[in-house]
């Protein structure tokens, strides 16, 4: 048998590939924040297998032998007919651990499935009250998903434009960002127009994530926005949607992002490290009033996909949260956090490509800019999100640059947002290989816009 390519492309695979011109690493293998390819090469993983998911790193034992116990004794049952004890574990104790401010908890398997969900929920809480309220109202630069549902939560033309003819009308607003708006007073002027333009009791809730994840990473609103948008529900009585697809079980250094917050949502959705890569593992968390409006009307909150609250999901649940609360990884992310984007900072800030260096807790997010003015968008003809990803390859480094600067808000970003478990030499070393991977995107950048 002839031994796998260590890369792969589009025209020697069975798949269908995301993009048909990247040429795929084969992975065969993790353990720790390691990932091996076919050929044994290593590679430092700076981004939780890629997609923020795998906080607890690849191939830890108790997760795993949890899923193996789980699945001897039962895999699966439909959610729709039965519960089973590992769903009811998991739900009490993500309330009793994660989220005690919140009431109900529901699983789904993914997080724009998740989001779907949230959507759902928010129009029936309406419905249930005799509203008939839809529109939603969100801020633009944002991912929340790829259904059609969620893709039109977002406001970013790139991601908008080839599917418009699919999506629902709803209304966004620009982020508040310190480069468009430092205080946040825009961002809620622009929300009352949305509002006016909408009609307010049209409005059935406003989504956001509370601290962004790739499109902005480790970016939160100034805290005058968060009062502004409390004030504004409280007078026209939508919902508040957080989306913690990616916050959600300690990436920011609490357990949900909105512990950090003075707002309190009404519904949340959560995903990514909820099942840390071990399954598919999301769901939603809805405040009190929210469940009572289906408990007190119709008692009957109809949505579902095959897999939902599946024992063998939720055992993995279970096992990841056992192992976030017992190692203590949330206070670590939490101590740790800060220091981290020191020296991130301290290793890539100096660099004419690098604006900023952002975070929160494990996510942590590096501008980057044209490095002749330090300020102006990357030309997208440069392909910055392929040329730092393709290098940090070659530096045996995992990260994830996403290509904002189309969209017209902020600057395309690089993405570091590391395993918890990570230790201080692992993390050390995956910033040396970011710097030296920045460093010669710099060089490179400028040789070609000089
Ligand atoms: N929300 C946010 C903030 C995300 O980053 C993502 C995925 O990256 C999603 C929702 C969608 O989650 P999924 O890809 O699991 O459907």
């Amino acid at each position: 048998m002839t031994p796998a390519p260590a890369e792969i492309s589009a025209d020697r695979t069975s798949v269908f590939p995301r993009d048909l011109d990247w040429v795929y690493p084969d992975i065969e293998r993790g353990e720790g924040v390691r990932l091996y390819r076919v050929d044994g090469r290593e590679l430092l993983d700076g981004c939780g297998g890629g997609a923020m998911v795998a906080v607890l790193g690849h191939a830890r034992r108790d997760v795993v032998e949890a899923a193996a116990r789980q699945a001897e004794r039962l895999s699966y049952v439909y959610y729709h007919q039965f519960t089973n004890e590992p769903q009811e574990e998991l739900g009490r104790r993500i309330l009793e651990v994660a989220a005690p401010e919140l009431a109900r908890v529901r699983f789904v398997t993914g997080g724009s499935e998740a989001n779907e969900m949230a959507l759902r929920l928010a129009r029936g809480y309406h419905a249930e009250r005799g509203e008939s309220r839809w529109r939603i109202i969100s801020p633009a630069h944002a991912y929340h998903g790829a259904t059609f549902g969620t893709l039109a939560l977002s406001g970013r033309p790139s991601l908008q434009a080839p599917y418009e003819p699919y999506l629902a009308h709803h209304l966004h607003i620009p982020p508040s960002t310190a480069r468009l708006d430092e205080t946040g007073e825009e961002a809620l002027a622009a929300l009352d127009r949305a509002l006016e333009e909408a009609g307010p009791d049209t409005v059935a809730a406003f989504v956001c994530e509370p601290v962004s994840a790739a499109a902005i990473p480790g970016y939160s609103p100034p805290i005058h926005f968060w009062e502004g948008v409390a004030e504004r529900r409280e007078e026209y009585g939508f919902l508040v949607v957080f989306d913690e697809v990616v916050t959600g079980f300690g990436r920011t250094g609490s357990w949900f992002a909105y512990q950090q917050l003075s707002l309190q949502p009404d519904i949340i959705s959560f995903g990514k490290a909820a099942g840390a890569g071990y399954a598919p593992l999301a769901g939603i968390l809805a405040a009190e009033h929210v469940y009572e409006a289906v408990a007190s009307g119709s008692r009957e909150f109809e949505h579902g996909h095959t897999w939902d609250g599946a024992p063998q999901l939720c055992a993995v649940g279970l096992a990841v949260l056992e192992a976030l609360q017992s190692e203590g990884l949330v206070e670590r992310v939490r101590s740790r956090g800060p220091s981290l984007r020191d020296e991130l900072d301290a290793a890539v800030g100096d660099l004419d490509i690098v604006r900023e260096v952002r975070g929160r807790g494990f996510l942590l997010g590096v501008e980057l800019v044209d490095p002749r003015d330090g300020e102006s968008f990357l030309p997208g003809e440069v392909e910055i999100s392929t040329l730092v990803d393709g290098t940090a390859l070659e530096h045996g480094l995992l990260i994830t640059t996403s290509h904002c600067a189309a969209d017209g808000f902020v600057p395309d970003q690089t993405l570091f947002a590391p395993a918890y478990v990570a230790s201080d030499t692992e993390l050390a070393e995956m910033i040396d290989r970011l710097a030296a991977t920045l460093g010669d995107v710099d060089s490179r950048i400028k040789s070609v816009l000089r």
